[in-house]
């Protein structure tokens, strides 16, 4: 696998879960990361992954920003631009849900979802492509998720938000693809984050059972295949869907 030593990489929600070991995995290989998180009260978690990078020899800097919003996505990316004047990786991670069943399930919970899901990562996406574009150099990597390849009960919402993001990474891909830049999605099964750390028992109790590997996903697990993406030696993989899910949806 290459190394990313000359690679600028954004990674959105890093401070926690998923997305902070994509950035430790990303920054391993050399990557120099920029950390986004949204929620000022959650500082401490985006120190603490800086931390662990520059501990380690990387190089990072934190941005907070809500990338649901149009000026929110594009101060991020003119952050990660006036910081070290290109982006070479865009991973578009952050994302929450809202699980309910539809009959219970309030629009605002809709919108919020789509918000945050699918709405930021076209936001950011725009708003980093012009400089790939210039640079004749990119690759996104956009996290979906199983629930958007399968769709699951309760989780109307999120499902159409990830499946969303399936089909925009496919869009962008054909968009991109004759300036250099690559776009393809990961889309991981169960994994053990704040995300997933409420989930009703009957479920959980469950999933074992109808995971073919036998048990959850790391967020290691999820973030090997995202370096993977994004490594230089990914040039002719565009407008795919990578399932890390352990087999749940083959
Ligand atoms: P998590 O542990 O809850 O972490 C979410 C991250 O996103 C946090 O860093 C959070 O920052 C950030 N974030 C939330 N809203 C944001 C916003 N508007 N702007 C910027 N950052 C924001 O979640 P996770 O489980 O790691 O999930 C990461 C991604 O993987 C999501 O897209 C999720 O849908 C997907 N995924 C997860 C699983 C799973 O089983 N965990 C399965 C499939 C897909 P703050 O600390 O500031 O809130």
């Amino acid at each position: 696998m290459s190394q990313l030593q000359d690679r600028t990489a954004v990674i959105t929600g890093a401070s926690r879960g998923i997305g902070r070991a994509i950035a430790l995995e990303l920054s391993r290989r050399g990557a120099t990361i920029v950390i986004n998180y949204r929620d000022a009260n959650n500082l401490s978690d985006a120190q603490a992954v800086l931390d662990t990078l520059t501990s380690a020899g990387g190089k990072a800097i934190i941005v907070e920003a809500d990338v649901s919003t149009e000026d929110g996505a594009n101060a991020l990316i003119k952050s990660a631009l006036d910081a070290f004047d290109k982006i070479d990786i865009l991973v578009n991670n952050a994302g929450i849900t809202r699980d309910n069943l539809i009959m219970m399930m309030k629009p605002e919970d809709f919108d919020l979802v789509m918000s945050v899901n699918l709405r930021s990562t076209w936001l950011c996406s725009r708003a980093a492509v012009r400089s790939m574009m210039r640079k004749r150099y990119g690759r996104i990597v956009n996290i979906a998720s199983v629930s958007g390849v399968v769709g699951q009960a309760g989780q109307t919402n999120y499902s159409a938000s990830k499946a969303g993001i399936i089909g925009f990474t496919k869009a962008l891909a054909r968009e991109v693809a004759s300036r250099n830049i690559t776009v393809n999605a990961v889309a991981p099964g169960f994994v053990l984050t704040d995300l997933t750390k409420d989930l009703p028992e009957e479920l959980t109790s469950q999933l074992n059972q109808i995971i073919p590997l036998g048990r959850w996903g790391t967020v290691e697990d999820i973030a090997h295949a995202v370096a993977f993406l994004a490594a230089d030696e990914s040039a002719y993989i565009t407008g795919h869907v990578l399932n890390v899910d352990g087999g749940m949806a083959m």
